[in-house]
């Protein structure tokens, strides 16, 4: 595969950028490459600088349920450009999105629009700890609320995939407020909750993680967390960043029938565009600023660009069906790759829920953060290698999930899988 002008790119990008990167997963260091910088994409394939292609998987790691460049996408946002890209002002489409988001998403009356998951996220504590006037957050290890300082604790995503414990510039003083958990085990919550030492203002948890690989709870563990948190006035707030729009269209508190009492949303209500958001019950959300005290702002929040792409994704999203087929397909390639798992050289365990999956290169099962650190990071690599070179785009991490998009179809799925049967093949431990 030629890669000349990417390289030629990496190293003038590493001359301005930190990394050569604006994200650190990005770089590809855990899997022993350097990035292909992107020319173009559409549906399902990805172009490079070099003219090579690819079937993509990572989805802009999830905005992209309707593969790239969806057309009704692309029209909406050079629809609203022709009409000014930020008004400081509030405009009709945050309206209409916002109503929408709130019809959809079960749990939630009142919305907030930001730029980013990690600003929904860190706005959702900061009102959690206004409402409760309590001061501790409790999360789940593994789990990735975005890169706010309180969440840089046992974190998943960049943070396990370069190996770094929390970070430098994080004051004790910040992080001494987070608690970090295992993920999916009742035991420890119920005791971490129940102890009248800690000033716990809410949880915040992925409803499926996401970010250490997927990881799907109990069901046990997601209503054991709803009970006690309601019992004993904490804030639970769901980080739907991922799961939002994307295991069904009320997320994933429709589809287990658990309601938060926050939720954080981002990558597919922005349509690929940067948004995230917040929202939940009525008597918190007229807590913010101006209702309220707790303050929170943004220069580009409901930007009209972003908010005209976020709605037309959600437009296609709610046709009938549509969530139905991307399960059916989904569930198909899953099952499919369980075969191939089982007949690999090597012990593969994969985790799937509806179009999320993650193969993890140990014998499982993976269950949370101490399982999936036992997944062997160097043979992911070599397996990411392999499919990359067989024209396949995975995420350039052991420690993520794979995206499949109403773009791909079977003949897609297909190639993904067969070129998966020959890289388990030439896998070498
Ligand atoms: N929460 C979750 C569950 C995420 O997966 C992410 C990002 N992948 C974030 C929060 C942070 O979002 P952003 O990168 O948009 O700040």
């Amino acid at each position: 595969m030629k890669t000349d002008r990417s390289a030629q790119l990496f190293t003038q990008a590493k001359t301005y950028i930190p990394g050569g990167v604006n994200s650190p997963v990005r770089a590809c260091r855990s899997v022993g490459c350097d990035p292909l910088f992107v020319h173009k994409a559409s549906g399902c394939m990805i172009t490079d600088v070099d003219g090579n292609e690819f079937i993509d998987f990572v989805g802009s790691w999830g905005p992209m349920i309707l593969g790239h460049a969806h057309p009704e996408v692309v029209e909406a946002i050079q629809a609203a450009a022709v009409q000014g890209t930020s008004f400081g002002a509030p405009s009709p489409l945050e309206v209409e999105l916002a109503s929408m988001v709130c019809k959809a998403v079960p749990s939630m009356d009142k919305i907030r629009f930001v730029n980013s998951g990690t600003e929904a996220t860190m706005s959702a504590i900061r009102l959690a700890r206004g409402y409760t006037g309590r001061k501790v957050v409790v999360k789940f290890d593994g789990c990735y609320h975005g890169h706010a300082d309180s969440f840089l604790v046992k974190a998943g995503s960049g943070v396990i995939t370069l190996g770094i414990p929390g970070s430098p510039g994080v004051p004790e003083d910040i992080v001494k407020n987070t608690l970090s958990i295992p993920y999916n085990n009742e035991e420890i919550l119920e005791q971490t909750l129940r102890d009248t030492n800690l000033d716990i203002a809410c949880v915040i948890v992925e409803p499926v993680a996401g970010n250490m690989g997927v990881v799907v709870p109990n069901l046990g563990f997601l209503r054991k967390l709803r009970e006690l948190t309601r019992e004993l006035g904490i804030i639970l707030i769901f980080d739907e960043v991922i799961t939002g729009f994307r295991l069904a269209l009320g997320g994933a508190q429709e589809r287990f029938g658990i309601m938060p009492d926050l939720t954080c949303l981002g990558k597919i209500i922005g349509g690929g565009l940067p948004v995230g958001a917040y929202g939940g019950k009525r008597e918190l959300m007229e807590l913010i600023a101006p209702d309220g005290p707790v303050y929170q702002a943004g220069t580009l929040s409901g930007n009209p660009l972003a908010m005209a792409a976020g709605l037309a994704m959600l437009r296609v999203v709610q046709r009938p069906g549509f969530y139905a087929e991307l399960e059916a397909k989904s569930d198909w390639f899953g099952a499919e790759m369980e075969k191939l798992a089982a007949a690999a050289p090597v012990p593969i365990s994969v985790n799937r829920i509806g179009s999320l999956m993650t193969c993890f290169f140990t014998r499982g099962p993976v269950t949370d953060f101490t399982s999936a650190m036992t997944a062997d990071a160097a043979l992911y690599g070599q397996y990411f290698r392999h499919m990359l070179a067989g024209g396949i785009w995975l995420a350039p991490s052991q420690f993520e999930a794979s995206f499949v998009s109403a773009a791909h179809e079977r003949s897609h799925l297909q190639k993904a899988l067969d070129m998966t049967e020959s890289s388990f093949k030439k896998l070498m431990v």
